[in-house]
């Protein structure tokens, strides 16, 4: 059984996937919701559907997680890669740049590193983290402004434990963490 614990668990509807999978898990598909409303989507993801939908994870912007389906379990959000891959879905819009908050992108890096040790098929790299619409020809999601490069260094650092990748995945605090070091380094040099 494959839940994070750092998600809420939130049952998706026993209808809408499917126990078990039937090949090997190699794929992490990136989603946006196109939609602004987290409550609307658990609503939406526990109740029947009709076709089936489903997906393993949710991400809102603050970086609270969210999982409908066991990672063991194959979801329905990305038709023909459904059986082999895991799900995550962002809140917020293809089209925006400002889904992508940095609590949203460090929470998502996160929960990638998580399903990389349940599943290390999954390679933390740009050929087996992927967005849907980059196979899937009615969709954008998530769209040109997700930050492929900074996801994925973040994730590889959370994964490796290793605190210099993740600190130079970006961001200020890292340049501040620099320069503290680098001061202590020159008062030590003139004592
Ligand atoms: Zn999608």
């Amino acid at each position: 059984m494959a839940r994070y614990p750092k998600a809420a668990w939130i049952p998706s509807s026993a209808e809408n996937y499917r126990q078990g999978r039937t090949q090997p898990v190699t794929e992490l598909v990136i989603h946006t919701t196109e939609g602004s409303n987290v409550e609307a989507l658990h609503t939406w993801l526990t109740a029947p559907s009709e076709p089936d939908l489903s997906v393993h994870f949710a991400v809102d912007q603050v970086g609270n997680v969210y999982q409908y389906v066991d990672t063991d379990d194959t979801a329905y959000h990305a038709r023909s890669h459904n059986s082999f891959s895991v799900g995550i879905e962002h809140v917020g819009y293809a089209g925006d740049p400002s889904t992508w908050t940095s609590e949203m992108v460090e929470a998502s890096a996160e929960l990638a590193a998580w399903i990389n040790t349940q599943h290390p098929g999954i390679v933390l790299d740009e050929a087996h983290v992927v967005a849907h619409g980059s196979f899937q020809d009615d969709r954008t999601d998530p769209g040109p402004y997700f930050p492929w490069s900074n996801s994925l260094t973040r994730a590889r650092g959370y994964r490796s434990g290793n605190f210099v990748a993740s600190i130079f995945g970006g961001g200020r605090s890292s340049v501040v963490v620099v320069v503290v070091a680098a001061l202590a380094i020159a008062m030590l040099w003139s004592k």
